[in-house]
């Protein structure tokens, strides 16, 4: 196995040497073949990610199919314009010249992506490579195995098979690739793993992108709404927070800051909003995803196992390990140093934080008990802990809006709606800190993949004095 790897990236890379994929007119080859395997296989993208994760074929579309068709229609269409040296002006000791920026394919990339938007995850990725002139292996999750194994049997029928491979396997194949030398990695998946991908690269001094999750809080500020901008707002946090792969998203709302005295009115209203669209009985809903397989669904089941966390349940909480259900749950003031609070939960759990914060936390952020009572108090309760991939506030307080873009630190700020910059290709999608380096979606994936070399232009004809010595009428006198 390890030996046939070793072979086929060398093969690749003499494909890339040949420099086939950085013609134009291969880069939109491959673009459109991508096209054509959405439209000719969404039936079977769809069933995979339902045989998958339970995920319905609307929430698939939007998320997936619907956001990689237009992630290919922007890149063709811009192209062109991507691939263009861009002009750079030299300084004037250089007369008579001429810069450009020329951009150039890195080479050969490797994709490792996660199974909770496979496809999303896989291709989003292998766009913006192809579109920059790249060689590329993908290696899907092991753990969605009807999409890694459908991106593995029927892209080869789209693409150029000399240069785009998918390969599937678990972290042992992840390991064997590794092994090996490649000009740029981009890997979607946790933080553990992302520390191995990047010490194996740094062997290589290869570069990477790392896509990674950790917890993303949601502010919810009550006070100055009225109760129809509530209703909207809560519907967003619910969509966003199991309406997406039932949570288990990189940018899901991991837990929610609520000004104690709005608490309980905010949970009334989520389980009214939660029923509407599970219905009463979300067992039986085809709306919500399914947890993706045992160890994640015993994982979720552990994180409430600790009665002081179970005690918390204010809504939901029941599970059924046969079809990997877990419904829709709500907890309030789960104790913070429970894993609940401090691990990345992933899964439809949400607790929601008021002002009950334990001295262990008050001493890292500096408050004292009981100060979430006043919203902007969140801003130390976030700066407490790692920066992560999203922040959320549903706020009217342009204030408060302005001291958390200024005070706080994450990938994205999105204020009254959650999710949504995921789908937008003008903003990169990344994270800083614990969770990621680099960034990648829209241009950004074809800058993600591209080295803009520098390129110095002169005329023979002429140079200013200074240039070049002698200065000997130049002495400074000290
Ligand atoms: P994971 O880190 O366990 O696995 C991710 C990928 O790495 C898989 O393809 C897996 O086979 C491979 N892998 C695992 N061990 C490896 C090793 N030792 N060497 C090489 N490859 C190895 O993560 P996961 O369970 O697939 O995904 C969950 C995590 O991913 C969460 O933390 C989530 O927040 C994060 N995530 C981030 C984004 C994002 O865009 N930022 C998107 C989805 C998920």
């Amino acid at each position: 196995m390890e030996k046939d790897l070793g072979k086929e990236i060398m093969q690749m890379r003499e494909c890339y040497r040949k420099g086939n994929t950085k013609h134009v007119t291969w880069r939109r080859a491959q673009l459109k073949g991508l096209l054509s395997f959405l439209a000719e296989k969404e039936v079977e993208i769809f069933r995979a990610l339902n045989l998958d994760l339970g995920k319905n074929y609307v929430e698939a579309f939007r998320d997936e199919v619907g956001l990689l068709k237009k992630s290919l229609n922007l890149a063709l269409k811009d192209l062109k314009t991507w691939m263009a040296s861009k002009e750079a002006k030299l300084p004037s000791i250089a007369l008579l010249s001429y810069a450009e920026l020329v951009p150039e394919p890195l080479g050969l990339i490797l994709v490792i992506s996660s199974w909770n938007f496979p496809m999303g995850l896989s291709l989003e990725p292998l766009i913006g490579a192809i579109a920059a002139g790249n060689a590329v292996v993908i290696k899907p999750s092991e753990l969605a195995p009807a999409s890694s194994s459908l991106l593995a049997n029927a892209l080869p029928n789209y693409l150029d098979t000399q240069a785009i491979k998918v390969i599937e396997g678990g972290p042992a194949v992840g390991q064997q690739l590794l092994h090996h030398k490649w000009d740029k990695i981009l890997f979607t998946g946790s933080p553990k793993v992302g520390r191995i991908i990047m010490s194996e690269a740094a062997k290589n001094l290869t570069p990477v992108t790392l896509e990674l999750g950790g917890k993303c809080p949601a502010i919810l500020d009550s006070l100055s709404w009225s109760w129809d901008k509530e209703v909207v707002a809560i519907n967003r946090i619910i969509g966003a927070k199991y309406g997406s792969c039932a949570g288990q998203a990189c940018i899901s709302i991991d837990y929610l800051l609520v000004e104690k005295p709005f608490s309980s009115t905010v949970v009334e209203l989520m389980k009214a909003l939660i029923k509407k669209m599970y219905g009463d009985n979300p067992r039986e809903s085809h709306s919500i995803s399914r947890i993706i397989n045992k160890h994640h669904f015993l994982r979720l089941k552990d994180l409430l196992t600790d009665q002081k966390v179970k005690d918390c349940i204010v809504y939901g909480g029941s599970m059924d390990e046969d079809s990997l259900f877990i419904e829709p749950t709500i907890l309030v003031d789960p104790p913070l140093e429970s894993a609940m609070m401090t691990e990345e939960i992933f899964g439809p759990l949400l607790p929601i934080i008021t002002g009950a914060i334990p001295f262990s936390c008050l001493e890292k952020s500096g408050l004292s008990s009981g100060q979430l009572d006043k919203i902007e108090d969140s801003i130390d309760f976030i700066n407490s802990r790692p920066k992560p991939l999203a922040l959320y506030a549903f706020t009217k307080n342009e204030v408060l809006k302005e001291r958390l873009v200024s005070e706080t630190s994450s990938g994205s700020v999105v204020f009254n709606d959650a999710i949504i910059q995921f789908a937008a290709d003008t903003l990169p999608f990344g994270g800083i800190g614990e969770s990621g380096i680099g960034k990648y979606h829209g241009k950004f994936s074809f800058d993600t993949f591209t080295h803009y070399k520098a390129v110095a232009r002169r005329s023979l004809l002429t140079d200013l004095w200074y240039r070049f010595p002698p200065w000997n009428n130049y002495k400074l006198e000290l």
